[in-house]
């Protein structure tokens, strides 16, 4: 698997063995076992990155029943381990198997918790029962690293799914065995995933004397906030932008916590994410028909002629802009601002490419364009990791409206696979995605500011422009292709906090 940077690495060799740092990873979704969103992806090259640069991490994520039909090589390690849950004990089995490096991943396993079709829910609706089975979770993650001797420095939580973590390490765990020295990082993948649940459920969480329940506490007007939880009580909070730390703490994006995340701005740090480029890289990408690299591209026309053919778009295609989305449904995404110019965009003669998963209303809008114009549009929707790939490798110009987004991995893979991003300027997007100046030749994208279909047409009409004078678009393809996001300096960021709150 892909190594820090040399230079860099030795650098971390040096800092990290010395310090010994043992780091227990705790994540909902990691990638290859299980993902629905970008951070399984973060959560399954982040930890080699790390272990690269000589951290000890290992990770607990849920044993769910896609990882268990993926049929990963796992052995059971401890059988019927009692964890608290409310005033009860229930066993769970955890199972270990390994990410890429060696790096061991312990499933936690009980089967009337995690071995459902999905994740967190289904077309109705979230799993009723979900503040139970990550509050589960929790216990379970820090039950097993006791059972098994791990005694970490540091436990780095994500998400909500984890938010509990860090406040039962401050209440209930305080001074357990091998948990008393453990400092907890708290990174937010997303802010608009809360984690919020009725007070009556409380008890479960093993936090329900009232010095938890509270406006400093994981009240959040009159509700459990998991999210609240981990802000509040871990030693420092992650998210995974510089644009995007800033924009929480304003009432616009902070959804209503932003005085919180204020008040503890000196422990809130945003650190851009990483790409696993052994994933993403037309290079050696085993999902595309050809592979292809910034000294030799041939390949990408290649793979854009097999794309229309899959998707079945008319052959003319080939000569006009391609342009493609890969997406969670969802209204953050900025489907709202794309449907009303949808017709707009065909105007300018292009063809469209969409896989998205998510909200049957968005999919609903979609499916007319691509109704009245199957030859231009096509859509396809479910998650189809494969086809991810080649929509990466086939199109021209790649489009993230986004209304917020706090990191954005898409982007980044876009430009190593020469396919030009079309962002708006939030988050990570901002931060990683610099405008195409015409003047000095100089950018890697385009950029629009408001959020308005007017704004983001205006932007693909440029893209679009750009795009018919072949050799402006070669040297906007190439620099892209230059960009390079993988995970060295970012865990070098993780690193220098983990030092900072090692006890
Ligand atoms: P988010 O985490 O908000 O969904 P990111 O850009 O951080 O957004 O990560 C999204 C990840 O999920 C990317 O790896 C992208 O390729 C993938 N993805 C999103 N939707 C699908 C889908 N329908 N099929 C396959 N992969 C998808």
């Amino acid at each position: 698997m892909r190594p820090a940077p040399c230079a860099l690495n030795l650098i971390l060799m040096r800092g990290i063995m010395s310090e010994n740092m043992k780091v227990l990873f705790l994540s909902s979704e990691v990638m290859p076992f299980a993902k629905t969103g970008g951070l399984a992806d973060v959560a399954g090259s982040l930890p080699i990155a790390l272990k690269n640069a000589g951290i000890d991490v290992r990770l607990v994520m849920p044993f769910y029943r896609v990882v268990k039909d993926t049929a990963f090589e796992n052995q059971m390690l401890i059988k019927d381990l009692e964890i608290p849950f409310g005033d009860r004990t229930l066993k769970a089995n955890i199972f270990e198997t390994f990410l890429a490096e060696g790096i061991p991943v312990y499933l936690v396993e009980r089967e009337d918790m995690f071995d459902r079709p999905n994740l967190y829910g289904d077309s109705k609706g979230d799993y009723y029962d979900n503040l139970e089975r990550f509050s589960f979770f929790s216990h379970a993650a820090l039950k097993t690293s006791q059972a098994i001797g791990f005694k970490p420095d540091v436990i780095h939580c994500h998400d909500w799914q984890t938010g509990l973590v860090p406040a039962l390490l401050k209440g209930p765990y305080k001074t357990s065995n091998g948990l008393s020295n453990a400092a907890t990082v708290f990174t937010i993948h997303n802010m608009g995933y809360q984690g919020i649940f009725t007070p009556d459920k409380l008890a479960v969480t093993g936090l329900s004397g009232p010095q938890y329940f509270h406006p400093e506490g994981l009240e959040y007007w009159g509700n459990i906030s998991l999210l609240k939880a981990g802000i509040i009580y871990s030693d420092a909070i992650t998210t995974v932008s510089p644009t995007y730390a800033n924009e929480i703490m304003t009432h616009e994006y902070g959804l209503g916590i932003e005085g919180i995340l204020l008040n503890r701005n000196k422990s809130l740090h945003g650190i851009l994410n990483g790409v696993d480029y052994d994933e993403w890289n037309p290079v050696k990408d085993k999902h595309i028909s050809a592979c292809y690299s910034r000294k030799s591209i041939s390949g990408k026309k290649k793979c854009k002629e097999a794309l229309i053919k899959e998707i079945a778009l008319h052959p003319n295609i080939n000569d006009k802009p391609l342009l493609g989305m890969i997406s969670r449904l969802d209204k953050q995404k900025g489907l709202d601002i794309l449907i009303p110019v949808l017709e707009a965009i065909l105007g300018l003669d292009t063809g469209l490419v969409i896989l998205g998963s998510g909200d049957q209303e968005i999919e609903n809008a979609l499916r007319k364009p691509a109704d009245e114009h199957p030859d231009r549009v096509a859509i396809h929707t479910g998650f189809n990791n494969p086809l991810a790939h080649r929509i990466m490798a086939g199109a021209d110009i790649f489009l993230i409206p986004s209304r917020y987004e706090p990191c954005g991995l898409t982007q980044m893979y876009a430009l190593k696979y020469g396919t030009v991003p079309v962002v708006r300027a939030t988050g990570g997007l901002n931060d990683t995605i610099e405008q195409y100046d015409e003047k000095s030749i100089t950018g890697n994208g385009f950029k629009f500011g408001p959020y308005d279909s007017k704004a983001f047409l205006k932007a693909v009409k440029q893209a679009v422009d750009i795009f018919k004078d072949k050799n402006t678009w070669k040297k906007l393809m190439s620099t892209g292709m230059k960009y390079d996001y993988s995970w060295g300096r970012s865990a070098e960021s993780y690193f220098d906090i983990y030092k900072s709150i090692k006890r």
